[in-house]
């Protein structure tokens, strides 16, 4: 949720010291910062992991930060059939809006009916921020909390106990031009028929910072979306496997038309060509793999390749 006043976490990695293959059998330890092995800094900043060799430390820019403001909003069953048109008034607002608000869009599958949005704004103005997510709130009838407080409590307040571990397909996409209606009617109808009530997108508003930084400037590509989007589908047991994967991997087909790539950090084996994740970059990114790493130590289904 800082991402678009403080850039990515990586954007603001200056350091790293790295274990790194050497030779055919050997291992050495290197510091890498702006002045040594600036191309591998280059490739940490959004195509490190795994790919290269075992990083061991890394050093950030620190920023400081005080008061925030949190804003959460909760839709129930009564208002799912409204999901296309809050996706579209939050598409409009939070991509452009002061570059101090973050925010989060959640919509689970029809069966489960609840929809959500929650963000950061750095600072302490609740009334300002209410004002702008006004249209929003004004949808339906949404439980809306907005709270002011130091930044740490608000971490420990989104940082939810992670899941117990389950069976589950993710795939991700960036959304460069706003959704047309078309592009929502498809978010609606796979909402509408998910075979598993847990299915559900998460959508993050980008641009701000992120997008002030040139594409090629560090390893990460989509800089210049709109918002990002994830879908997931869980399963319980082994026979819903195979309709969650497929509904995971149709909604990706039906949304080609209207979106760009996907994101490394939620890798999809349906994804084969890697300029997908990587775009322009992923040239450059396997120079850096034959210098650091030529003989192809470090490998794994979706890692950058020698050629
Ligand atoms: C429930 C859930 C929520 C998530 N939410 C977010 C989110 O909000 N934002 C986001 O960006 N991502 C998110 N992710 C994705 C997650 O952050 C990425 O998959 C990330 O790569 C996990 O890193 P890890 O080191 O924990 O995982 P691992 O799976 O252990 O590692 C990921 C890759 O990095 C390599 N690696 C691990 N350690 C090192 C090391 N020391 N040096 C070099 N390479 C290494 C591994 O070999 C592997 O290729 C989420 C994932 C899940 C399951």
């Amino acid at each position: 949720m800082l991402a678009r006043s403080m850039g990515l976490a990586s954007d603001n990695l200056v350091g790293v010291e790295m274990v790194i293959p050497s030779g055919k059998q050997g291992a050495e330890v290197i510091q890498i910062d702006e002045n040594n092995h600036a191309d591998l800094l280059w490739a940490c900043r959004g195509g490190g992991g795994g790919n290269f060799g075992i990083a061991t430390s890394f050093t950030f820019k620190i920023r400081p930060i005080s008061t925030v403001t949190i804003y959460e909003a909760t839709w129930g069953s009564a208002d799912w059939q409204h999901v296309s048109e809050l996706l579209s008034v939050w598409q409009s607002l939070t991509p452009s809006a002061d570059d101090q608000l973050g925010s989060v869009f959640n919509a689970n599958s029809q069966k489960d009916g609840t929809i959500t949005s929650s963000g950061l704004f750095i600072g302490s103005q609740e009334t300002p921020l209410r004002q702008l997510l006004q249209p929003l709130f004004g949808i339906g009838t949404p439980k809306v909390t907005i709270q002011t407080m130091p930044y740490l409590d608000a971490w420990l307040h989104f940082a939810a106990p992670p899941d117990p571990p389950r069976p589950d397909k993710f795939s991700s996409v960036w959304v460069y031009d706003a959704f047309p209606p078309e592009a929502l009617e498809t978010v609606h109808r796979f909402l509408a028929n998910a075979p598993i009530s847990q299915a559900n997108i998460w959508c993050l508003s980008w641009g701000g910072e992120v997008s002030r930084i040139p594409t090629d400037a560090t390893a990460f590509y989509h800089r210049d979306a709109q918002f990002y989007m994830e879908w997931d589908s869980p399963w319980t047991n082994d026979t819903e496997e195979g309709p969650a994967t497929a509904w995971v991997e149709q909604f990706r087909e039906a949304l080609q038309p209207y979106v760009n790539g996907s994101y490394i950090n939620v890798p999809d084996r349906s994804i084969t060509d890697l300029r997908v994740y990587y775009g322009d970059n992923l040239a450059r990114l396997q120079e850096v793999k034959r210098m650091y790493d030529p003989e192809n130590v470090f490998h794994f289904e979706q890692s950058i390749p020698l050629t």
